[in-house]
């Protein structure tokens, strides 16, 4: 898979992207990741990217030009299966989404900034927004990040299947169970029995019991989704 980024701090975006699962993931030519400076697409000697609001009020907006310049280059060198911008007004991320993002093959992704970016770009470019939650970030490049980590992990290949993704929360509807690791007692702490029992079968009972009593007690919503 492929994503591009279009930012104007690029820089917010360098650590997400070079540690841990998303770094070995292109690392294994699983994710290509490359971001573009929309800088260099600014206007004139400032190489300007926002301009103040029509209409007056505070704040500034992300000019139509340097975007759309930006936009037509990527657009010109490959199809994108969506073109997306991180809005906090746009489809709220979960799992489900993530989960069919993560079997595309091209992804362009907007960050914006200030009050966001001229309508018409959204109007003419932009295929799905997406919120990360109901708060207002100052910037797109968390909102992205967060984005293509959780796309990242899913892509086949990137995660080993000691961690797959396939027992992590939200996906069957269910809270993941409670994990632990040595030593089996700390401070008089125990870890429960049966994991120490050795019964494969057992443990996987056990393991579905939690995630549902977890499931229960703290996303009782997520279970109605099920019906
Ligand atoms: N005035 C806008 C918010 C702009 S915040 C409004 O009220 O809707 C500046 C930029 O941060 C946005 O353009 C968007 O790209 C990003 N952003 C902020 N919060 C976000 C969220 N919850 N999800 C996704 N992107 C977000």
């Amino acid at each position: 898979m492929r994503i591009d980024i279009i930012s104007v701090l690029p820089e917010l975006l360098t650590s997400p992207l070079e540690h841990s699962i998303l770094k070995r993931a292109q690392l294994k030519g699983l994710l290509e990741v490359e971001v573009h400076n929309l800088r260099t697409y600014g206007l004139g000697k400032h190489n300007q990217v926002d301009d103040y609001a029509f209409g007056g009020g505070a704040g500034m907006v992300m000019m139509i030009e340097p975007l759309a310049n930006c936009l037509d280059d990527l657009l010109a060198q490959r199809e994108y299966d969506e073109v997306i911008y991180m809005t906090p007004d746009g489809e709220r991320l979960g799992q489900g989404l993530t989960n069919r993002l993560s079997l595309k093959k091209n992804l362009l992704i907007l960050a914006g900034h200030y009050k966001g970016i001229d309508e018409r770009i959204r109007t003419h470019y932009v295929t799905m927004e997406i919120s990360i939650g109901d708060y207002v970030l100052s910037g797109g490049e968390l909102p992205a990040a967060v984005l293509v980590d959780a796309i990242g992990r899913l892509i086949p290949g990137v995660l080993s299947d000691e961690t797959s993704a396939l027992f992590d929360s939200f996906q069957d509807n269910l809270l993941a169970p409670p994990v632990y690791t040595r030593p089996a007692e700390f401070r008089g702490w125990k870890v429960p029995d049966i994991l120490l029992s050795g019964n494969t079968a057992a443990i996987e009972d056990w393991r579905y019991e939690q995630a549902l009593a977890r499931t229960r007690e703290r996303r009782p919503d997520l279970l109605e989704e099920e019906d």
